[in-house]
This record gives structure tokens, sequence and C-alpha cells, in this order.
């Protein structure tokens, strides 16, 4: 049974952090809306053209295209055994329409780890916050820096600051998840699905947490 766990949060809480660590453990494919639109914003696709202005606003990009897009990523192969959703749902709408996906394949979301971590923390993070060019790994300048700065540890290539990284973007992609994604908190809860997680420790306690949350809901 392929088994399906969403990771929720605010903008900088560690979702793609932990995600990158939880995927390989559990041998799930890491899918992640914010990686996928900017592949293709670099690629210059169709849909990475629609969704720059939204993504530079720090807007969320409009729940149709969005659902579309996530709909193509989990008929692929590696998604056979399931997914670790980092990014997605953000929204009620597109909540429901993940639910109605899998039940297409008579699954369901498992588990919700929501991450919880204050606001002027994550502008803390957000503003430090260094992503690599070639994958997507991310570090922190204080929290997590890499071995060498500007490379990546893992492959090697370049480090960047994403553009919505920049305070004005970051307190706008606050308001925005506390206006259309904290609703899933509770929409998770009342299902049964949601495990709180605070955010506010150090990697590694995150991690053994998350874990931890994941196998409970198997049981
Ligand atoms: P999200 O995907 O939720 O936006 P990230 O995983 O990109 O969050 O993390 C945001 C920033 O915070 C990154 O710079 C990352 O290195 C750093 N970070 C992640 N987890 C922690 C943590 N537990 N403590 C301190 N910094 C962290
Ligand atoms: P973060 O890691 O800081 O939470 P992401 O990389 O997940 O940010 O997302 C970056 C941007 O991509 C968002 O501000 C939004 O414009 C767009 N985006 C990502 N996921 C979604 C989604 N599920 N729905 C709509 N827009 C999204």
């Amino acid at each position: 049974m392929a088994r399906y766990i969403v990771l929720l949060g605010p903008p900088g809480a560690g979702k793609g952090t932990q995600a990158e660590i939880i995927s390989e453990k559990l041998g799930l494919a890491h899918i992640s809306s914010g990686d996928i639109f900017r592949e293709n914003l670099k690629a210059q696709t169709e849909l990475g053209q629609l969704a720059q202005g939204y993504m530079n606003r720090g807007e969320l990009v409009p729940d149709d295209v969005t659902i579309a897009m996530i709909r193509e990523r989990l008929q692929r192969p590696d998604c056979a055994e399931g997914a670790l959703l980092d990014g997605f749902p953000r929204t009620p709408k597109q909540a429901d329409a993940l639910a109605a996906m899998l039940s297409e394949t008579d699954s369901s979301v498992d588990c919700v780890p929501y991450i919880s971590v204050p606001a002027p923390i994550l502008v803390e993070r957000l503003s430090g916050r260094w992503t690599c060019r070639a994958e997507g790994h991310i570090y922190h300048t204080t929290f997590n820096p890499p071995v060498q700065p500007g490379i990546c540890d893992v492959d090697g290539s370049e480090l960047y600051q994403r553009d919505d990284d920049k305070p004005e973007t970051v307190s706008r992609r606050i308001d925005v998840y506390m206006e259309q994604t904290a609703p899933l908190i509770d929409y998770y809860r009342q299902r049964g699905l949601l495990a709180e997680i605070d955010g506010q420790q150090s990697i590694d306690e995150v991690t053994g947490q998350l874990l931890a949350a994941i196998l409970k809901g198997q049981a």
C-alpha cells in the first residue's frame, strides 16, 4: 500500500530540509512544489512563466495549475510506493484535490506532521537561507552552513539566495501562509492526521520527532 505524507508548516519551518533527510530514510519520493516551479522557471517553460509573477510577489500560484502539476508528478513511477509532499497542499481546495486524486488508487494521506515555528524566527531563517542551484539542497549561513562557503556539500554546485527570500517578500509569504494555508492545520486535525512538532529544535531533533510521528501513524 502506497504511503503519502504531507509536511505542513510556514515558509522557513524546515520542511525542505527535513524532507531531504526523511525521504531518503523512508525510501519515498520527495515532491516539493516549490522546487518544481523553480525548475520550470529555470527552463522557461510555459508553467514557469505563468508561476513567476506569483512567486516573485510571494503569492500562491493558482490552485488549478498547481493541482494539475502535482497530479502529473504523482503519476510518475518513482511515486509507486507513495510520496513525501513538501509545500503541497497549501489551500483547502488543494487538500480536497489531493484526497480525490489518491482515492482513485484507493489511497489516502497517512500522516501530516506540522512543523510549527513562530514568525520572527522564520524571518531569521529565510534571510540566511542559501539554496543549491543544481538540486535545491538547503543551507543556512549560521544554523546549517556548508563546509565551503557558497558551495553545496552534496554536489559541489553554486549556492544562491532565492529572490523571494528578500525581507519584503518574506513578510508577504508569511501573511499568505496565515490566510490561505494555516486553515489546513484544523483541516487535517479534524481528520485525525495531524502530528504537531516543535520546529524550534535542532535539525536532528526535528528529524527524530518527525520519524517517530510518521512511524506511529503507521502502527
Ligand atoms: P521550508 O522548506 O519550510 O521553507 P527550509 O527547510 O528551506 O524551510 O529551511 C529554512 C531555513 O532554515 C534554511 O536556511 C535551513 O537551513 C534553516 N533550518 C531548517 N531547519 C532548521 C532548524 N531546525 N534550526 C535552524 N535552522 C533551520
Ligand atoms: P518555502 O520553502 O519557503 O515554503 P516553496 O519553495 O515551497 O517556499 O514555494 C515557493 C513559492 O512557490 C511559493 O511562494 C508559491 O508562489 C509557489 N508555490 C509552491 N507551492 C505552492 C502550492 N502548493 N500552491 C501554490 N503556490 C505554490
